[in-house]
């Protein structure tokens, strides 16, 4: 059992306020592909870690987390989707929270889209280095490069992007156009993360669903990305998002990671920020 579970993930579903479940899927992945395999590097590193944190008071096995495995996927990325959505679905009407562990960032839309349907007044925030708002990329709609426009227009138009620093001239104009929330890189570096924050909860009041596109961090300490980029956030900074929001996190993910490009310090780390986000989440209580 050890390593096919996320470590300390092990109470009954009907006990568990937290479902954690992987969708091995990378199919529309452009550079490096590989983060179908991030859902089990992540389980495996995840037994490096205590149950309970000092920084956070919390010991995981005080708290009920099922982790339901990996969500079965098909070889295109349009039925992926609707064969994942059935399971976000239930999982957040069951009162779950739903922890998804990717694959590609494509993967986000059925889970904020879940949360949507019982949240109407979801908020959403992402840490990424890219735009993600094209309308499609390489003939895809359903890329991974496409997501954060499917987010705004199809999910919630109360969205914030933090770490960006990649996008093409359209998405920046699409910024500007529609008054897009965006915190770039460079904000977070000269403007600290807590004063953002501050920003993104007046801006948000209300249940908020947090994708962290693994990217968002700088390469310097994760540098198995599907599509790394200099200059990026501290793992501190995510830390903070995720402490700071975790009170009105109903839907949380964390995508992009591309196992095979280093000696596991990236799986390790996103490990790790899902066993904070857990624990953050269950000190703050539930939303
Ligand atoms: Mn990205
Ligand atoms: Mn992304």
């Amino acid at each position: 059992m050890r390593n096919t579970i996320f470590a300390d993930a092990n109470s009954d579903y009907k006990k568990s306020r937290y479902v954690i479940c992987g969708v091995p899927f990378d199919g529309t992945s452009c550079f490096r592909k590989g983060s179908k395999t991030a859902p089990l590097a992540m389980r495996a590193a995840s037994y490096n870690f205590e149950a309970y944190s000092s920084f956070f008071d919390v010991d995981l096995r005080d708290i009920g987390i099922h982790d339901a495995g990996d969500l079965k996927v098909a070889d295109n990325i349009d039925e992926t989707l609707s064969m994942i959505s059935v399971h976000a679905d239930k999982y957040v009407k069951d009162g779950k929270l739903p922890v998804m562990l990717g694959g590609e960032h494509s993967l986000t839309f059925p889970f904020a889209n879940a949360c949507k349907k019982k949240y109407p007044d979801l908020g959403f925030v992402v840490l990424d280095a890219h735009m993600d708002l094209r309308q499609e990329y390489q003939g895809e709609q359903n890329s991974h490069a496409c997501i954060s426009r499917h987010v705004i227009e199809d999910v919630t138009r109360k969205y914030v992007s933090v770490g960006i620093r990649s996008g093409a001239r359209e998405e920046y104009e699409y910024v500007r156009e529609n008054g897009i929330k965006v915190f770039s890189g460079e904000d977070v570096f000269s403007m600290g993360i807590e004063n953002i924050l501050q920003e993104i909860r007046d801006f948000i009041k209300g249940p908020v669903y947090l994708s962290i596109d693994m990217d968002a961090i700088d390469p310097a300490y994760a540098p198995a990305l599907g599509t790394p980029e200099p200059y990026g956030m501290t793992p501190r900074d995510v830390r903070t998002v995720i402490s700071c929001l975790a009170p009105d996190i109903v839907g949380f993910d964390l995508v992009e990671i591309a196992p095979e490009y280093d000696s596991g310090n990236t799986a390790l780390l996103g490990a790790r920020l899902v066993r904070d986000f857990i624990m953050a989440s269950a000190k703050a209580g539930t939303v």
